[in-house]
């Protein structure tokens, strides 16, 4: 984290608490998650956000699981939210989860009751919406709202013993019906639910809500400073009365801008359904915000980290624009990617005065930006594949590549003249005819020679092919979650582009899954877990620049 920035707004709250010697100074924060998807890029922020803090200022950061919601939970999320984290490169101080606390959450219920602030409530849901009243008008409460203490300690028991369907009976704390906060018109606190849950089993059927486990977790862990993201602000006041109330440890909640970001859709539930309904081939799917989609997308920890670090914190909402995401990752890229050849749409090119049975292995720097990085060697000779949109039939003033008469540099290896070319019957050309100077080797003398622009190329004896995925952004609006319709209506159908036929420089035959690579003139590529023996697979992670930005330039 860089040191010179300016605090904002969590770090001013923790350090004044320090400074005043709140919890004795102590900082123990807890990064929360539902097992009820994987994590996406929004979580990222949360965790860097949760587990920055209590590394900058000594302290802890517990992974708690909120898992009182048994139907959409799985430990298959459970497992993909721990590697995430350590991938992202955060330890946390201990392991824990909300339904661990059941029994505990269980008698603070009853305390509640007790204390005469809790009750069985009978209604139906369209009944207690009532009871609530309006935003101006008070509630009038239900029937069940003067229960005896006895009465309810007795149907809150046999609620947990299962004497009742789902929905028959809730529990609700008994707040203020006139508070002009409806989360505090008598919430409700307990629903039956018979259903397994993916650690408690079947030893429950009735569960905590959120806002009577998430502030109660919070205590039983000593967390210090709770952050979490704006909607929870009118939760704020409830989420202060229960541990009033049950007189726990005080953990105080904090609240943040979510992280929004264009051309992007961030909630679980609309992820699930792409994930379902197939639009993606998985939560990794690399077109996917999710932390697995951008890892293997070719997304590193340290881009994620760099890229939560220039957002910022904020208290107010906001969209961030995905550029800059791909910005960080370009940023990183540039400076640790070795560059290396890659002809994804060939064409052939036959250098006619070079002699056919030679061969010559051409040195190539692997990455100018990093002295350390050496060299390998390129095998080079008479036929080679070329990019097709590098040869014109009739090039424009200003075009700087290949074409007849038109001179250019071969990377790494040496200038040459177009002279001629062949079509097949559809007009396509099959074959390019060029001469070489002999000269003019990379680093010779190239004396009288105007070339103004550079190519690269695979010798066609040598290569090697690939598949090689093209992505782009998977939706076509900058805000799809808050277009009218469905969602899904909005996605980019040419996402992805697959060519499966790319030719590749020999040296890329020893890549394995995970490598990065700037495929020179082309975009960063990574390889994917799809590879096999046979056929190396590769990613676009990014391209070279940010052409979505020149064609808004464009309009
Ligand atoms: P979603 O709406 O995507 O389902 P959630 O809030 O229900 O998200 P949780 O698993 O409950 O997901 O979130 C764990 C933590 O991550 C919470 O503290 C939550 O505030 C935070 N978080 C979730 N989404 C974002 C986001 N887009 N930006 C910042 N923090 C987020
Ligand atoms: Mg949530």
């Amino acid at each position: 984290m860089s040191e010179e920035r300016t605090l904002n707004f969590l770090e001013q709250i923790v350090e004044e608490d320090i400074a005043n010697g709140v919890n004795g100074g102590r900082v123990h924060t807890r990064f929360p998650p539902e097992p009820n998807g994987y994590l996406h890029i929004g979580h990222a922020k949360s965790i860097c956000l949760n587990f920055g803090l209590a590394q900058k200022y000594n302290g802890k950061t517990n992974l708690r699981f909120d898992d009182t919601n048994p139907v959409t939970e799985d430990t298959e999320y459970v497992d993909s939210i721990k590697a995430d984290i350590q991938w992202l490169g955060f330890e946390w101080a201990q392991e824990l989860y909300a339904s661990d606390y059941f029994e505990q959450i269980y008698n603070f219920a009853v305390q509640l009751i007790k204390n005469g602030l809790a009750y069985v409530d009978d209604s139906t849901p369209e009944e207690i919406a009532i009871s609530k009243g309006t935003p101006t008008e008070p509630g009038k409460g239900t029937p069940y709202r003067n229960r005896s203490i006895e009465e309810n300690l007795d149907l809150f028991a046999r609620m947990r013993k299962g004497e009742f369907k789902d929905g028959e009976k809730v529990l609700r704390a008994k707040v203020d019906l006139a508070s002009p906060n409806m989360h505090m018109r008598d919430p409700i606190i307990y629903r039956i639910k018979h259903a397994h849950h993916h650690r408690t089993g079947d030893s429950w059927c009735i569960y905590p809500m959120y806002d009577f486990a998430h502030g109660q977790s919070d205590s039983i862990e000593n967390i210090t400073h709770s952050v979490c993201t704006l909607e929870f602000i009118p939760h704020r006041p409830l989420y202060n009365w229960f541990i009033e109330q049950l007189a726990i440890f005080p953990s105080h909640q904090y609240e943040f801008a979510r992280l929004n970001l264009t051309y992007t859709v961030m909630s679980k539930r609309k992820l699930l359904q792409l994930v379902n309904e197939k639009y993606v081939s998985g939560w990794d799917d690399p077109r996917m915000p999710t932390i697995s989609g951008l890892r293997r997308r070719g997304y590193t920890a340290a881009s994620i980290r760099a890229f939560c670090e220039r957002i910022g914190v904020q208290k107010r909402d906001n969209m961030i624009d995905v550029s800059l995401l791909e910005f960080c990752i370009r940023e990183e890229l540039n400076k640790t990617a070795n560059r290396v050849m890659a002809v994804l749409d060939p064409v052939k090119l036959v250098i006619t005065n070079y002699p056919a049975d030679q061969v010559e292995e051409m040195t190539a720097e692997n990455n100018p930006e990093d002295p350390n990085s050496g060299t390998r060697t390129l095998p080079f000779s008479n036929t080679l594949y070329i990019e097709r949109e590098d040869f014109m039939e009739e090039p424009p003033k200003k075009f700087f590549r290949l074409g007849r008469g038109l001179v250019v540099r071969l990377k790494n290896a040496y200038i040459i003249k177009g002279e001629s070319f062949e079509k097949d019957a559809d007009g396509n050309i099959t074959t390019i005819y060029a001469t070489y100077f002999p000269e003019s080797k990379s680093g010779g003398d190239t004396t009288g020679l105007n070339v103004k622009g550079t190519i690269h190329w695979v010798s066609a004896a040598h290569a090697a092919t690939a598949e090689v995925r093209l992505y782009d952004r998977l939706f076509k609006v900058e805000d799809p979650g808050n277009e009218e319709g469905d969602f899904k209506s909005y996605i980019n159908p040419d996402s992805l582009q697959v060519i499966k036929n790319a030719y590749i420089e020999p040296s890329l035959l020893k890549a394995k899954p995970g490598d990065r690579f700037q495929f020179l003139r082309k975009g960063y590529f990574n390889v994917d877990t799809d590879s096999t023996a046979d056929k190396l697979v590769f990613n676009r992670t990014v391209t070279l620049k940010d052409t979505w930005a020149k064609e808004a330039k464009k309009g």
